[in-house]
């Protein structure tokens, strides 16, 4: 339905989709054309090149026409067998998710508990494949970025305890929520899959994923005994494309080709990052802010593993999130990020990654600021200010 209040911009502060930059959307402006078309496979190409930048690694990429969640289940029938053990460490809403697909496809899984404000302990991870004297464990499924809680988990560290109990298993790496926005280095840090999407970082629409997948996790492919046939890598390779099974969605590629320009040429990488940090930076120093007379207050609760990428916010007792929400889209055309699961009407998220300047994250915080007080949410008044004074230092 129509909203009176809905004139200007929507700012768009979720944490996925993002905002798409105009350059990118004209982009994918294309009419059909044969995927083999040779001017096509030269974009094509290209694309992978670029991406493969991004990821840090000169390993194979595989790319389906499915959102995030072909590429989760992707990376498992691909790498592993029915029956096998994955050890999941426990970020929140999404390596819950991960952990349910894999029960749902026949693999067993072990959770490493952790508490979702504070992040998976990596010493407690380690004691886990220490006591996995018979090397059961096929695979670590890590949330690089847990879009649910605004949180890191820190792959480096992983691979660095997997190594120190010189634990064979394939790590994989769920890059969906942090790529393009903080650094992921998929060689560097060893990491045998990852999964990545494109509606978060990278700027593009939704509907398309993909997995880097190195030596060690096609070697595990081809032993890898679990039946798939629209994700089946070997089905691929056997491709021009060596991705996709069926047709290749070229607009997104024509995006992607931009996005990349945007990212590697226009702004360059660590500009990208060190944007998210400053964006970051300022939206949490908002909070805690507000936080003074019982406010909201940061989810995460551990400094060393706040996102650059999304904040989540718990509300004060009593107070319901979406309530707040509905106050901002609803009267000031702002669109903020819901709680997930168990955090739903508890927490709300504001998105700070993609196509995002200061001026468009202030709109969003003043819109949270003035939501608040029209819902009569107590708070500290004046995080904006905060904020504003942190953006001026920064710039
Ligand atoms: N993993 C993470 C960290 C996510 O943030 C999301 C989506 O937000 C997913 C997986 C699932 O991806 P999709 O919703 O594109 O299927």
């Amino acid at each position: 339905p129509a909203r009176p209040t809905a004139r200007g911009r929507l700012f768009f502060a979720n944490p996925g989709p993002t905002n798409i930059p105009d350059s990118v959307l004209l982009a994918t402006a294309r009419a059909s054309m044969d995927f083999n078309d040779p001017n096509f496979l030269a974009v094509y190409d290209a694309c992978v090149a670029g991406l493969k930048k991004v990821l840090k690694t000169e390993q194979h990429i595989f790319f389906y026409t499915a959102s995030g969640h072909g590429a989760w289940e992707a990376s498992l029938v691909n790498t592993l067998s029915p029956g096998d053990l994955v050890l999941i460490p426990e970020t929140g809403y999404f390596s819950d998710s991960w952990a349910k697909m894999c029960g749902t496809l026949g693999f067993e899984v072990q959770m490493v508990a952790a508490d979702w404000r504070r992040g998976c302990d990596i010493a407690a991870i380690e004691a886990a494949l220490a006591a996995d004297t018979q090397h059961r464990i096929k695979a670590v499924c890590a949330v690089h970025n847990e879009t649910a809680a605004g949180t890191r988990l820190p792959i480096e560290q992983i691979r660095a305890a997997m190594d120190r109990v010189n634990h064979p298993a394939l790590l994989m790496a769920d890059t969906i929520s942090s790529l393009g926005s903080y650094d992921f280095r998929m060689d560097e840090w060893g990491v045998d899959v990852c999964v990545g999407g494109s509606q978060k970082g990278l700027m593009l629409p939704t509907g398309f994923s993909f997995n880097g997948a190195s030596e060690k996790a096609l070697a595990a492919h081809r032993a890898s005994t679990h039946p798939r046939h629209y994700f089946d890598w070997t089905e691929m390779l056997g491709r021009r494309h060596k991705s996709f099974v069926g047709t290749v969605p070229i607009t997104l590629f024509y995006g992607l080709q931009e996005s990349l320009r945007l990212m590697l040429e226009e702004e360059g990488l660590e500009n990208v990052f060190a944007r998210h940090a400053r964006l970051a930076a300022g939206v949490r120093a908002a909070v805690q802010h507000w936080s003074g007379n019982n406010g909201p207050q940061l989810f995460c609760q551990n400094p060393e593993r706040w996102s650059d990428s999304v904040t989540a916010i718990l509300m004060p007792e009593g107070h319901n999130a979406d309530d707040l929400r509905r106050v901002a889209l609803e009267r000031f055309n702002v669109s903020l990020g819901g709680g997930l699961g168990k955090l739903g009407g508890r927490v709300f998220r504001i998105g700070h990654l993609g196509d995002l300047n200061e001026p468009m994250v202030i709109g969003a915080l003043g819109a949270v600021e003035m939501a608040m007080e029209i819902a009569g949410v107590p708070h500290a008044k004046g995080g904006v200010q905060v904020a504003l004074e942190v953006y001026a230092k920064s710039a």
